[in-house]
Order: C-alpha cells, then structure tokens, then sequence
C-alpha cells in the first residue's frame, strides 16, 4: 500500500476510502484528538487527584492497542491531523512506545503529539525523534524542588528536568505546560519563564481548573493569570492572539522561545475549538466540560463497524455545545472527575 489514504485502512473492514471532513452543528471543522491512553500516573498532583489515588479502571476497560489504533484509523479518514496522545501519564502504559511507533508509521497519524510529566520520558526521546513525533508538551509547574514535592507529592524533579534537557539536545519541539494555583508565586512563574528565554520553547501557564472535588466556585482568580504574566513581563509583545490552539502566545526581546497563556478555566478558546477527545475508557468527548457522548468502546466490542463508528462520531459532534460554559451547564454534575480519567 502507498499513500496517506492507504495508510488510514481499517484494520477490521479494510474500507480505505476518505470520508468528508467532520464538522460539528456550528460549523467548527474537527481534526484534532486528544486520546487518553491510562489513567494511571506515577505523580499525584494535587490539583489532579487525591494522595492515595483515583479509583483506576479494571485493565479490561481500558481501550487495547488495536481499538486505539481503530478508532485512530477512522478519525484520520475523517480529516483529523492532529492526535495527541495522553492519560494518566502516557508512559505508566507498558507498550505505550510501540503504540506511538505504530500510529505513526502504520496508521501514518500525519501529526502525532505526546503530553507526558517528563518521570520516565528522558529513557525514550531519542527513539520518540527517530519514530517522528511531532512535539512533546511537558508538565512542569515549578522549577523548586520542594514545591515540587509538594505539588505532585513525589520527589521526581530531576527526572523532569532530563527529559527536558534531552529534548532540547535532540531538537524535539517542546512546550512546557505549567499549571498556575492560587500557590504558585511571582518567582516561580519568572522561572520557569525563564526557560524560554535560554532555549527555543514554549512555556505555557494553564488556569488551574476546579477538577477532582473542587466546584467551580471555589476556585479563587484573584487576578485573571494573563493580567498577572503581563504585570510580570510587561515588555512582552503578542506573538499568536488566537487561533485554533487553546493558547495565547506572547515573547520578549532576549528570549528565543514564547510565553503562552492557556484560559482553561475563562474558556476564551472555545469559538476555534477544532478537538475531540477520547478517554482510557474509549468514551468520547466533544468538549472538555461536558458529559461523555458515545460509548466507543461499547461499540467497537459490540462488533460494529467502521461506518457505524463514524456515525456515531458524526452524530456526536452535531449536538456539541457552542462553548464549555453551556457545556458544564448541561453536564448537570457539580464535580468533575479526575483530568487522568477525561485525558487531561
Ligand atoms: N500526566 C501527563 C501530564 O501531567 O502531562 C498527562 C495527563 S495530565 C491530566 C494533562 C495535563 O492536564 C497536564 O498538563 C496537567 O497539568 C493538566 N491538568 C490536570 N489537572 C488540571 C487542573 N485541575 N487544572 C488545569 N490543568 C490540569
Ligand atoms: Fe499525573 Fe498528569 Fe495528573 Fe499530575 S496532572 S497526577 S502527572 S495525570
């Protein structure tokens, strides 16, 4: 077989054809998934899920390596792009590497993307280059080692900071992701800045959302964080204001990489949203905020095939929220899960 069509085949029905693009009842066309792989995770951030852990799905729940690389196969026939791969953390999944082999170069995902903690990852850049991984978001949310501590509850700084370090030699495109809490001070945010400023990378300061136990109220924003990075670098100059990335991007003289700023929980990003999600558990998401809309997993143990999966998708994405505020409001719960659960 040759060609980006032939390389989309289903592995169950052989059906190879590209089918129109997907776009949802307000006309955002989709062609990005983020594909949450675990739940498990060797960190507990605080803001993530509680000390002892969350309650983790039976190993039996969680999509096999051939329903992943199914599903894939049928959203790049859609016209997705883009899929970034999730969890949990990524790497607590034993074949997680050959799974990132054989959705590039069998399924031919023209953009495929890892979001990882950085604990083990240092072991694998040099193979996620050689497979052709398009980028590697990092979550780093302080460069103190016992705020480190004490905001993932393990002492694993140095594990992180080699994975970065190994990234930027290997000329991985790299970006930081930082969540900010009401904790986080002045000086941790001009840190991990800073990292910005010496290598070419994107360091992103992400809203801290009210999941795992805490309402949506008892988040306190004092201050609006992008009103707070300006106060802290008020020479930056916009480099991306929107767009269908999450983030708003800014720089600075003397810096070779960007600043971004991730609205998660002000949601300014939702009119471009161009993503869908699936979770370990193979539930789809057409918003971040909202209740799961197909039990794909269901489907695809239940021997349907691929047209049926995507209609199901198609018939998903037809009743999506036009933003995660209406969404939430919908969802009816008043506390949402674990983001290792939804995939982050
Ligand atoms: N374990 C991997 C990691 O930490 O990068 C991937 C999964 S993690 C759930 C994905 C992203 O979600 C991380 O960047 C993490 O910081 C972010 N995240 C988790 N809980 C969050 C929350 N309550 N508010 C904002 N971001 C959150
Ligand atoms: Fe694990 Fe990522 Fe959640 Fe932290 S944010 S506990 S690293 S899944």
């Amino acid at each position: 077989m040759s060609g980006i069509v032939s390389k989309y085949s289903s592995t169950r029905t052989g059906a190879s054809r590209p089918t129109p693009p997907l776009l949802d009842n307000h006309g955002r066309k989709i062609t990005y998934l983020r594909l949450g792989i675990t739940d498990r995770c060797n960190l507990r951030c605080i803001y993530c899920m509680p000390e002892k852990g969350i309650d983790l799905l039976a190993h039996d729940e969680i999509l096999t390596f051939e329903e992943v690389s199914r599903l894939v196969a049928i959203f790049c026939r859609m016209g997705l792009t883009k899929v970034r791969l999730t969890g949990g953390e990524p790497f607590a999944r034993l074949d997680c590497l050959s799974l990132i082999d054989h959705l590039k170069r069998e399924v031919g995902v023209p953009h495929l993307h890892l979001t990882t903690n950085g604990v083990e990852t240092h072991r694998h850049i040099r193979r996620l280059k050689q497979i052709g991984l398009s980028g590697l978001n990092v979550s780093l949310d302080t460069l103190s080692r016992s705020r480190f501590v004490e905001l993932t509850r393990r002492d694993r700084l140095d594990q992180v900071l080699r994975t970065i370090d190994e990234a930027v030699r290997c000329g991985m495109h790299l970006k930081i992701n930082s969540v900010i809490t009401e904790s986080t001070t002045d000086e941790e945010i001009r840190s991990l800045a800073g990292l910005a400023k010496q290598v070419p990378i994107s360091v992103r300061f992400i809203e801290h959302m009210p999941f795992s136990g805490k309402t949506a109220t008892s988040v306190v924003q004092e201050e609006l964080l992008s009103t707070r990075v300006n106060r802290l670098f008020p020479r930056l100059h916009t480099v991306l204001a929107r767009g269908p990335s999450t983030a708003r991007l800014f720089s600075m003289a003397g810096f070779r990489g960007t600043i971004g700023v991730i609205g998660g929980q002000t949601r300014c990003f939702c009119a471009q949203c161009n993503k869908v999600r699936v979770t370990p558990a193979g539930r789809l998401k057409t918003c971040l905020y909202g209740k799961s809309a197909v039990d794909l997993k269901q489907m695809l143990r239940s021997g349907k095939d691929d047209g049926d999966l995507e209609n199901a998708i198609r018939g998903a994405v037809q009743e999506r929220h036009i933003d995660g505020k209406a969404a939430e409001l919908n969802n009816g719960f008043k506390e949402q899960q674990s983001m290792a659960s939804i995939g982050g």
